[in-house]
């Protein structure tokens, strides 16, 4: 791990104001991945800011959504009764995600911003053109059964690992952030960025801007459902993951919300599958119908071309447990 300097802010100013300071400056909270990256010698910095002493941990209900303050630890926005009353599908995500040891260290914010567990990426020994711009990509003819089959590019297959995120992107979350020119809010589907030819950047985020709270809408879902699909049962990171909410009324699907994880880059919504549902009965050849148009467009390498047919298969298993047919 390279010497840092360490600045603790007790103001959400004095962070960005530590931030702006020097050039290579990141901040810190729970730092479960954080930490790992910096000791592997993926990641460096000059100084960490730890914004633990920041008020950014209220969870409160506000007139037509619930803002979550960014160090809000994962374990307590999973178990918050508010969001296992009204939003249990950001409960059920939460709780697929980690182990509860890292649950309980791990803010709302760092999850956001957590990065691609990719192996090459954290294989300093190994090309990867997200941690080494132009160094090339280890994984697009290497083992790539973890990777990306939606929105590619020939620079970079990662995928986003956040089950949170997944949610938040199915429940048309906000992310609201404060940098030196002020406060601005992304939206979820904006915030993380697809690789294009600069993998090096996973979102939107500026360089000194902090994530201080996400806000999730009010919405009236009568049913949802998250499935995760992974290796073992618990602290697995998904090959595929699904989440769903729908509201149905008089046995007709009138919203439909459906995101995937362990496809891309970032949660990856399914806008055409979702206008598909609505208006249509909520059945198994319904569900099945919609389900296999989900994957027009996917792009697969050796050794992860198995995950089509598992996206087809996991859609219509989570479509079908949200309606518990
Ligand atoms: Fe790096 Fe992306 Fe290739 Fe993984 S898939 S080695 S993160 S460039």
């Amino acid at each position: 791990m390279n010497q840092f300097s360490y600045y603790r802010a007790s103001t959400v100013k004095a962070a960005i104001d530590a931030a702006s300071r020097s050039g290579n400056t990141r901040f810190i909270a729970g730092g479960t991945n954080l930490l790992d990256l910096m000791k592997s010698g993926v990641l460096t910095a000059e100084t960490l800011v730890d914004i633990n002493k920041l008020p950014l941990r209220e969870i409160r209900q506000e007139q037509n959504r619930l803002h979550i303050g960014a160090l809000v630890l994962n374990s307590s926005l999973a178990e918050d009764d508010i969001v296992k009353k009204q939003y249990p599908l950001l409960s059920e995500a939460l709780l697929a995600g980690a182990s509860p040891q890292l649950r309980n260290m791990a803010t709302v914010g760092g999850n956001l911003l957590q990065r691609t567990r990719c192996t090459y990426f954290y294989d300093t020994t190994m090309p990867c053109n997200k941690r080494t711009p132009g160094s090339g990509c280890g994984a697009m003819d290497g083992i790539n059964r973890m990777h990306a089959i939606f929105g590619v590019s020939d620079q970079c297959i990662a995928v986003h690992p956040s089950d949170m995120c997944v949610a938040l992107a199915a429940l048309d979350a906000n992310i609201l952030v404060a940098g030196p020119k002020g406060q601005r809010t992304i939206a979820m589907k904006d915030f993380h960025r697809l690789p294009g030819n600069t993998p090096q950047l996973d979102n939107t985020l500026g360089k000194t801007e902090l994530i201080t709270a996400v806000e999730i809408p009010a919405a009236n879902f009568t049913n949802w459902h998250y499935l995760k699909v992974r290796d073992r049962a618990s602290y697995a990171f998904a090959l595929v993951s699904v989440a769903v909410a729908l509201q149905v009324e008089n046995n007709r699907i009138k919203d439909a919300r459906i995101a995937l994880g362990g496809v891309a880059s970032k949660p990856w919504r399914l806008l055409q599958t979702e206008q598909l549902l609505k208006g249509q009965t909520p059945t198994a050849d319904n569900f099945r119908k919609a389900a296999e148009k989900s994957i027009e467009g996917a792009v697969t390498r050796t050794y992860n071309a198995f995950k089509p047919a598992m996206v087809v298969n996991s859609i219509q298993t989570a479509l079908l447990k949200s309606v518990a047919i």
